[in-house]
């Protein structure tokens, strides 16, 4: 098939080149220009592992293009992703400007039937307002078209997006007619060959259910966090309370691991936009209020034992700070929970280096540039560089580099009476004491 993906970040670029590897001729685009010409050039706008070369020969074979101009991607398509961004508004709802812009260009364009498919996560209802937007085009032009508007939300996770995108848990879709299921089931037939895993159910069903598979990981995290903190204060270590809740299996590993706060582009402006949801229909969502509120909280926490171990004034304090990215595997640094304790330190007089072993670039664009003028913030090339003369250590991403360093060398490059602020709970406070190291965890 002929598809159009609109948007080329994290969402429409992994689904653009996944299509394109299962043999569909795909065309991108994306209104970022600068964006475009660099993907013309094999340069990717955002990182995530075995993306580039996938779309390297995706290119090279003729599966995949980018361009600037729908209308141009519009003559050979039968198909329209939309997955540009959803941002939060000012009130926490999603805004909906991004993709009813290209609803509407479509509209402007549109002369045979279509698959509109909303990939962006959009708030309930959104796919109504989708096809009102085209229709209005329509109508204007005076033309009569036939389409359908679909409602497919994506779950990947950035840094393994490409094998989320293959081997998806599951595929939503939200259709009300025949022939877009059907057209949904044969460009997904790919993804889904061992076992059919396809959900085919209402467009306001298919909506609803990415906020709130989102909304219940936030959940599991926030709550996670709230024990962790009354860990702190009874003499209770969660990282033992971790592994025994977790093997219940109705409980589960997964997203209990405490720390200094989600970030990232998904659960912070998903959490919001659900609890706007509730607002509009007059409902008071208790429990999404209180995970979003924990995690504004917890994003603090790694600073309030910083300010308990040295005073409110750090001024003359140098820290080194690893990980910059909202989690490991990924550039995003969206909400990340290192942007609030870098503010919180510097203006409280500390000195930080920082490092990233992916997100550098992303840091330089989009930290505060008097941060670094005035040099209280430098980022530097390695793990251990941060350390030189550094105070303290504050670990806020767990990238596995990070796992397992030497500690001697660490001693060495630190200040007298070294602390290591542990916001993911890396290390064992045994050993770290034992190392020299004044050591705080999350919970521990
Ligand atoms: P992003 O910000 O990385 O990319 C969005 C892209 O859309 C940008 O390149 C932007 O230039 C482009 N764009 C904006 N308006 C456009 C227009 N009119 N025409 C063409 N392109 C336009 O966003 P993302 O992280 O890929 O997220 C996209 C959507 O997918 C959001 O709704 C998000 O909530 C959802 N989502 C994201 C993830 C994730 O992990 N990032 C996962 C699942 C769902």
């Amino acid at each position: 098939m002929n598809l159009t993906v609109i948007g080329t970040g994290y969402v429409g670029l992994v689904t653009g080149t996944c299509f394109a590897e299962m043999g569909h001729h795909v065309t991108c685009v994306d209104v970022d220009q600068r964006k475009i010409d660099n993907l013309n050039k094999g340069i990717l706008p955002i990182y995530e592992p075995g993306l580039d070369a996938m779309v390297e020969h995706n290119a090279r074979d003729g599966r995949l293009a980018f361009t600037s101009s729908l209308p141009e991607a519009m003559r050979s398509s039968d198909v329209y992703f939309i997955a540009v961004g959803t941002p939060p508004g000012e009130d926490g709802s999603a805004d909906l400007q991004y993709v009813l812009a290209v609803a509407r260009e479509i509209g402007a364009h549109l002369d045979r039937y279509a698959l509109v498919v909303d990939k962006s996560t959009v708030p309930v209802g959104t796919a109504e307002q989708v096809r009102a937007a085209i229709d209005s085009e329509l109508e204007h032009r005076n033309v009569r078209v036939d389409f359908d508007v679909v409602s497919n939300p994506e779950f990947l996770k950035e840094g393994a997006a490409i094998n989320d995108f293959m081997k998806p848990d599951r595929i939503v879709v939200g259709a009300e007619s025949e022939r877009a299921i059907d057209l949904m089931r044969a460009l997904y037939a790919d993804f889904t060959r061992s076992h059919d895993r396809l959900l085919v159910m209402g467009v306001r069903d298919a909506e609803m259910t990415k906020y709130v598979a989102n909304a219940m990981l936030a959940t599991k995290i926030s709550f996670m966090n709230e024990v962790a903190n009354l860990c702190d204060r009874m003499g209770v270590d969660v990282e033992n309370v971790r592994t025994g809740i977790g093997s219940d299996s109705r409980i589960g590993y997964s997203f209990i691991y405490p720390g200094c706060g989600y970030g990232g582009s998904c659960f912070p402006k998903d959490v919001k936009a659900l609890i706007r949801m509730a607002g509009n229909h007059d409902f008071v969502p208790a429990v999404l209020e209180a995970v979003e509120a924990r995690n504004e909280q917890q994003k603090g926490y790694l600073f309030e034992k910083i300010r308990a171990h040295y005073g409110p004034d750090l001024s003359g304090r140098r820290f080194a700070l690893w990980g910059l990215a909202f989690k490991p595997g990924t550039d995003d640094m969206r909400e990340a929970a290192s942007k609030v304790l870098l503010r919180q330190l510097i203006d409280a007089g500390a000195s930080v280096r920082a490092y990233d072993p992916i997100a550098m670039d992303v840091a330089r664009d989009e930290l505060p540039a008097e941060w670094f003028g005035d040099g209280r913030l430098t980022l530097v090339d390695n793990q251990y560089d941060a350390l030189r003369d550094a105070d303290a250590l504050a670990l806020v991403t767990e990238w596995k580099p990070f796992r397992h360093p030497d500690f001697d060398a660490m001693r060495r490059l630190m200040r007298p009476d070294p602390a290591i602020f542990d916001g993911r709970n890396q290390y064992q406070p045994e050993n770290m004491q034992s190392d020299g190291f004044v050591y705080y965890g999350v919970g521990r």
